[in-house]
């Protein structure tokens, strides 16, 4: 029997217009990114009519998870995310202090992903790939035909590697070994920005360069 398409929503959140994407199947749902605006969230949510199964984060950076704590009490679901994010934790707390930003605790994996997993949700599957570079634990999450690519590769860009734990070889690699190996009609919903394709990056991404 074909797999059912997913529902795929996208909530724009926070001061730095994160992606929040909410995934579901057959009655269950996945949140991607609970970035900020938890209220804004849970509606959504509610409106979908979902039990929510998990709670991923494509990496650990701040403006990705400011939603998370008070999302995960609404919502109460198994945090899964790469053990990469874990070495960057404390750097990123001492670094909020310093710019004076407020520090949302980051809440420990119930679950850590790693590349070839998969969860199962509703009627289909979501699988994992570690796409390391914006930050060591950085993962896309591949969901029929969908890939949800945080802040590794974005529409006509590519994620910072600027910031602890952050490698621009790596990040490359990730883009051209996990990502631009996919079908071209991948539809890409990165962590911030528009949705693009694996094809349109391939041909248009001024970052990338295959040779
Ligand atoms: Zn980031």
């Amino acid at each position: 029997m074909a797999k059912k398409k997913p529902q795929i929503e996208t909530l724009v959140v926070g001061p730095l217009m994160t992606n929040c994407y909410i995934i579901g199947s057959a009655g269950e749902g996945a949140v991607i990114d609970a970035a900020a605006e938890p209220d804004r969230i849970k509606k959504r949510i509610d409106s979908m009519d979902l039990e929510v199964r998990y709670h991923l984060l494509t990496h650990g950076h701040l403006d990705h998870r400011q939603g998370l704590n008070e999302l995960m009490e609404m919502y109460p679901a198994p945090l899964c995310y790469h053990e990469g994010e874990d070495e960057i934790r404390e750097g990123a707390k001492l670094r909020s202090a310093e710019f004076g930003l407020k520090w949302y605790e980051f809440p420990n994996a119930d679950k850590f992903l790693d590349d070839g997993d998969t969860l199962p949700l509703g009627d289909i599957e979501i699988q994992v790939l570690h796409t390391p570079g914006h930050s060591p634990g950085g993962l896309t999450f591949l969901i029929e035909g969908a890939a949800f690519t945080g802040d590794c590769l974005f529409a006509q860009g590519v994620g910072r590697t600027d910031f602890p734990g952050g490698d621009w070889d790596i990040l490359m690699k990730s883009i051209k070994k996990k990502l631009y190996v996919l079908d071209d009609d991948t539809v890409i919903y990165p962590g911030h920005g528009p949705v693009s394709t694996i094809g349109v990056e391939k041909d248009m991404n001024p970052f990338v360069r295959m040779l």
